[in-house]
């Protein structure tokens, strides 16, 4: 086995995804950070892609596209048995004076509200609609689909400029946006605890850090506690190299999910969440301030301003001091 001096030590990073690519392709670009198989994003691999996640029932993959609906119906029956489902991942606002109604959901949401409301017309009209496009996420409960579109029913797909155009309240809820960030595994443990968004992590179960495509080598995340020059910042290094050469031992007889087992919480992970607006000004409040943790604020701080400068309306709130460090 090769002997490291230096761990293999990349700076946090956060990037956001671009808006203006379909589901199909938004739900594979994203979901193929499990496995770190990106290179097998091809011209026409999305639809494949998408089906393989519905068979192996990988839900949340589902969950990173969203489709906003405005919706006239000429009874208020379908839309109150919907209010009446609770329906937890859907986000609804009801216009009376208008006689609409706007429903955001992901691809998972509204395949699970057809699953238990398969008579309701609404339900059925959107996933009739998207249907059409895209049959690869309906195939393995077709029969619950309508063969003709509900006369009874209006709806139309909601494009993201007019969701952009509509007031901050409307437009935080409907509006979602997905951050890729590159940071440590003791930042992902924290991100995850934000339970409205919709996460897809790289799995240390299904990526073999020894196989070529890595290096074969473990990646960290460089500390924003200790100086580069300095000892700590040399005693925590010789820790993840030692990390490291236990991980390459063991995963010669073992599973990558055994050998993982030794693995610290400054091992590089990529994550992608997903939120609405709202949900980010939460989170943008609560991992800014300066009780959170520094490597949280790290690539929050910069995101927030990013965010400030995209959506103005949306308040995110003044830009923080960066902390210590931070270029
Ligand atoms: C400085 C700091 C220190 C922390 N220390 C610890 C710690 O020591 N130990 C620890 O375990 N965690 C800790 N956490 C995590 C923290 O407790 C939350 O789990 C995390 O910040 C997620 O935020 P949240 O719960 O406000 O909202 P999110 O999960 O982001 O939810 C957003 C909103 O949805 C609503 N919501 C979501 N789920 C529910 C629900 N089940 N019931 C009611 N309303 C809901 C609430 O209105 C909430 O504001 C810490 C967080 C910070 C920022």
């Amino acid at each position: 086995m090769k002997k490291y001096y230096k761990p293999k030590v990349v700076s946090p990073s956060f990037e956001i995804v671009p808006d203006d690519i379909g589901l199909a392709v938004r739900i594979e670009f994203t979901g193929r950070v499990c496995y770190k198989s990106e290179d097998r994003i091809s011209a026409d691999s999305s639809a494949g892609f998408c089906r393989g996640m519905v068979n192996h029932k990988h839900n949340s993959v589902l969950e990173m596209g969203v489709r906003t609906c405005e919706v006239k119906a000429r009874t208020k029956s379908h839309m109150r048995e919907i209010i009446m489902a609770m329906p937890k991942y859907l986000f609804i606002d009801d216009f009376p004076f208008e006689k609409r109604t706007l429903i955001t959901g992901s691809v998972r949401a509204f395949r699970e509200m057809l699953m238990r409301l398969p008579g309701n017309e609404i339900i059925r009209t959107i996933a009739f609609d998207m249907n059409k496009n895209h049959p690869y996420f309906f195939e393995d409960i077709a029969s619950l689909l309508p063969v003709k579109r509900s006369r009874k029913i209006s709806c139309r797909q909601v494009s993201l400029e007019e969701i952009d155009q509509m007031e901050p309240e409307i437009q935080a809820r409907h509006r979602h946006l997905a951050v890729k960030f590159i940071v440590s595994r003791a930042v992902t443990h924290e991100i995850v605890r934000h339970r409205p968004c919709s996460f897809l992590q790289e799995s240390q179960r299904y990526c073999c850090y020894s196989d070529g495509k890595f290096g074969s080598r473990i990646t960290f995340i460089k500390p924003v506690f200790f100086k580069e020059d300095s000892e700590d910042y040399e005693i925590w290094g010789k820790e993840c190299l030692s990390a490291e050469a236990v991980y390459m031992k063991l995963i010669k007889n073992n599973s990558p999910q055994a050998a993982r087992t030794v693995l610290p919480n400054s091992c590089k992970t990529e994550i992608f969440v997903y939120a609405n607006l709202a949900e980010w000004h939460h989170i943008l409040h609560m991992r800014t301030s300066k009780a959170a943790e520094p490597s949280m604020r790290e690539v929050m701080i910069p995101l927030q301003k990013e965010l400030m400068k995209r959506f103005p309306e949306q308040n995110f709130g003044e830009p923080l001091r960066m902390p210590e460090g931070y270029v």
